[in-house]
């Protein structure tokens, strides 16, 4: 294994264990709202495939071999330098946003609307950290299936999850969520 597809494995790990405690302790919470759609569920298993399963294939065999490329060393340096920057905002983003945080659209009874930490600059930090990670992975795994799919499949989830959270937040919170979306971007902080 090379040592770019070993600082991808490494991230992997490392952002399961921050998101297991987490993990764990949300299922004993009671929700009030849910909105889980088909699609969202399909797309929640492309991402899969693209973040784990296409990698595993990749990592483990020559199968994807075909469609393997060799970018000059740096581009793979950058991967590293990206994917530490996005388990680091990804930690940040757990750390913040606590048992509010889920996998899909839900709202717990005790639901806090967080506004501070990394979420005083954006909405959506922990989405800020997949996007770093999708563009990481094409220059640490050199290969067109097991780099890019997620890219692809992130992006597609990206704009219909943003859309439905944003909507959500919005009619759960109220004015609330509408001030806070004044002040702060969706992945890049708000200038001026
Ligand atoms: N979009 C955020 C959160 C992703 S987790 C981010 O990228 O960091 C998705 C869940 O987070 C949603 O079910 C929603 O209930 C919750 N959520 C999103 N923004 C929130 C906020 N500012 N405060 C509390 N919960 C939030």
């Amino acid at each position: 294994m090379k040592v770019f597809e070993i600082a991808f494995w490494i991230a992997i790990v490392v952002e399961m264990i921050i998101r297991a405690p987490l993990n764990k302790k949300r299922k004993l919470e009671k929700m009030s709202e849910r909105r889980v759609t088909t699609q969202e569920k399909i797309l929640l298993f492309l991402l899969l495939v693209g973040m784990f399963v296409l990698p595993i294939i990749y990592s483990s065999s020559d199968w994807l071999s075909f469609a393997d490329y060799t970018p000059p060393v740096w581009a793979g340096w950058l991967g590293v330098l990206l994917i530490t920057a996005a388990v680091f905002v990804f930690w940040r983003s757990h750390a913040d946003l606590g048992l509010n945080w889920s996998p899909s659209l839900e709202i717990r009874e005790k639901h806090e609307l967080i506004t501070h930490g990394i979420y005083k600059a954006i909405r959506h930090p922990m989405y800020a950290s997949q996007w770093l990670w999708v563009i990481a992975q094409p220059l640490l795994l050199q290969n067109w299936l097991a780099g890019f799919a997620n890219l692809i499949i992130f992006a597609l989830f990206y704009f219909l999850r943003v859309q439905a959270e944003e909507k959500m937040m919005q009619e759960l919170f109220g004015d609330e969520y509408r001030d806070y979306m004044k002040k702060t971007g969706a992945v890049f902080p708000k200038i001026g």
